[in-house]
């Protein structure tokens, strides 16, 4: 499960500290095709966009 922030539409693990209350989302968005569209550091733990998935 994924979480998406109202405030700017970025999209974190459900965990993330940094998106506070947001919207749960049970897959990646389309428009996420690397680990580069994921700019928090919730997502650093991963090498690839493969692993997420
Ligand atoms: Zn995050």
């Amino acid at each position: 499960m994924y979480t998406m922030s109202s405030d700017d539409f970025s999209v974190h693990l459900r965990e993330c500290d940094e998106v506070g209350s947001g919207i749960p989302l049970t897959s990646l968005p389309d428009e996420v095709t690397s680990l580069d569209d994921l700019p928090c550091a919730c997502w650093d733990k991963f090498e690839s966009l493969d692993e997420v998935e």
